[in-house]
């Protein structure tokens, strides 16, 4: 684990969180403070600062794989879902651990501005 690192704790159970979906390389959990009336997010166990740090496509495989998951098993095929990576400050990543937001329950305008 990285010190310090919020997302580090929350996949350690240092600290609370509302987990949806987990397995030995990702966990997903609620954010606090959701953008849509589905709001999860999908992390690597293994700390990882952001996109740009990615070294091995088995990352995205697993991280891109359990987000599906979660879709399939929250059943948000049919209304549609979103899935963002904010990559660094300017993109709006305030959290320097990766992760995918899924996104769903409501319309998303596009671009994303
Ligand atoms: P970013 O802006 O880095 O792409 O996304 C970080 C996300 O983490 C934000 O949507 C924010 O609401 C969420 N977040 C920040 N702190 C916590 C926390 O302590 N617990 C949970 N569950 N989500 C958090
Ligand atoms: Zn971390």
């Amino acid at each position: 684990m990285s010190r310090n690192c919020l997302f580090c704790k929350i996949a350690e159970k240092a600290l609370d969180a509302r987990i949806v979906y987990e397995n030995s390389k990702v966990i997903a959990f609620e954010d606090v403070n959701p953008q849509a009336p589905v709001h999860v997010l999908v992390i690597p166990k293994k700390h990882v600062g952001s996109a740009a740090e990615v070294l091995e496509g088995e990352v995205w495989a697993d991280l891109m794989g359990a987000a599906t998951e979660v879709a399939r098993e929250l059943d948000l095929g049919d209304g549609g879902y979103r899935l963002v990576i904010n990559c660094g400050a300017q993109a709006g990543q305030t959290i320097p651990h990766l992760h995918v937001h899924l996104l769903a329950g409501r319309s998303f305008r596009w671009p994303p501005g």
